[in-house]
């Protein structure tokens, strides 16, 4: 499917007036929409509900903006948890799906009443011993082995740090009824980025009979099952996106099949998609500051890995738009790369863009989701601003680009570095 910046260069260039190059902006409408897609694909659960995951875009603005939506949050961290607590999510609101979690992120979680999602068998005596245990407490299951669609492996949950095996989770459920847990929920996250409509309900047969299995070995109350996030986007133009409908009804079958005659058919079905959410709805905007021309050609952008991690990280594709030549032929074969004295810093490698000039402005696509958020200071880049395209047509400073008092500013208690701290 064609990619289409949800900017044009005018407006573009209107925007880097007050707010230079660069920055991620993203797009209030489609967040929106495709809430409510969501909301819609699963609206047959009366239970439902979505934890966005917080890390894959911790932006206040933007968790209000699903907040409004009807979703909750999925937190992994105590930071996660202070600002979702900050915009007025508590109790229900928060999913906490932490690992190797340190006592004062339980302590917190436990304080604003969040579900907690125990990792690990080992938890239950910890968290016991940091609060208590609640009332209503979640397990995360790994399922080991292969994760298979059909024939094909889409990722190794075997290798995956996360969660417990089965065995663990029936026992985990016994101890934790012992302690005083009355209702529970089970969770799992078994591959990520998945590209077909069949990984919830795949995933959901799994999980549905585990839930059926653990309410008849431990007479559990169950209460929810968290399918987690992993729903991927088409980054490639060639993709077929997911249809979140077919998803939904994908789900559906499977509950109707398991669950409502296993007597499980009031459970609630929870999400938590981060890069679902939000992928799509974001852009990195950056400016072409240099070409060179050596054995390759390089156009070299103002914007670098540290404001978009993922091509140097995972070799991720993301489709570039240079604004403006959006229907000149791609014939001009180059590097897209940022300045970090580090050979992996390219946005893109022989990608055919339209013949590409200093001053241009690049629109990175779908960088909405694990985008600014794995955002790192390495040669002293600092980090960039975050804006927001209303529905109304306006743009909004949703978080400032960083200053270099702000990298200098752990520096504050010896003096050193005065000079340049705005002090
Ligand atoms: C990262 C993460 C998510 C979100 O994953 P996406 O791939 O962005 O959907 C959800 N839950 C947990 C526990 C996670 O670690």
């Amino acid at each position: 499917m064609e990619k289409i910046p949800f900017i044009t260069k005018e407006k573009a260039e209107e925007i880097c007036k007050t707010y230079p190059t660069p920055f991620h902006i993203y797009d209030e409408r489609g967040i929106r929409e495709n809430a409510r897609r969501v909301k819609q694909a699963f609206a047959w659960n009366k239970g439902f509900r979505e934890y966005f995951a917080v890390k894959a875009t911790p932006n206040p603005f933007i968790l209000k903006i699903l907040q409004e939506e009807g979703c909750g949050v999925d937190c992994s961290s105590l930071t996660e948890l202070e600002m979702s607590d900050a915009c007025g999510f508590s109790g229900s609101d928060i999913m906490f799906s932490s690992n190797v979690t340190p006592a004062e992120d339980y302590r917190l979680a436990y304080k604003l009443g969040a579900y907690i999602n125990l990792d690990d068998f080992t938890h239950i005596d910890y968290l016991e011993q940091l609060t208590g245990i609640p009332e209503t407490i979640c397990c995360r299951f790994n399922a080991g082995g292969k994760f298979t669609i059909s024939t094909h492996i889409m990722d190794s949950p075997q290798d995956a740090k996360y969660g417990m095996t089965r065995d663990q989770m029936f026992e985990a459920f016994r101890v934790l009824q012992k302690k005083g847990a009355k209702r529970f929920g089970i969770h799992s996250f078994l591959a990520s980025n998945t590209v077909t409509n069949e990984y919830y309900p795949t995933l959901a047969r799994q999980m549905f009979q585990l839930a059926v299995d653990l309410k008849n070995e431990t007479g559990a109350d169950i209460r929810f099952i968290n399918l987690s996030g992993g729903v991927g986007v088409a980054y490639r133009p060639d993709q077929t996106p997911n249809d979140i409908l077919a998803i939904g009804e994908g789900v559906r079958k499977v509950y109707e099949e398991i669950l409502t005659p296993n007597g499980l058919g009031d459970v609630a079905i929870f999400t938590e998609m981060g890069r679902f959410m939000l992928a799509p709805y974001g852009a990195l905007v950056t400016r072409v500051l240099h070409k060179k021309h050596i054995y390759k050609e390089y156009v070299g952008c103002d914007a670098c890995a540290a404001n978009l991690m993922r091509p140097a990280m995972y070799g991720s594709y993301h489709h570039i738009t240079v604004l403006g030549k959006e229907h000149e032929p791609c014939t001009y074969k180059c590097d897209v790369t940022g300045g970090l004295c580090e050979n992996n810093d390219k946005f893109a490698i022989d990608r055919m863009l339209p013949p590409t000039e200093i001053g241009d402005l690049i629109y990175i696509h779908d960088t909405g989701a694990h985008g600014f958020s794995m955002g790192y200071n390495y040669n002293g880049k600092l980090r960039s601003a975050e804006l927001l395209y209303k529905e109304d047509g306006t743009v909004q400073l949703i978080r400032r680009a960083e200053t270099p008092a702000d990298y200098f500013a752990t520096f504050d208690f010896c003096g050193i570095m005065d000079k340049y701290l705005n002090k």
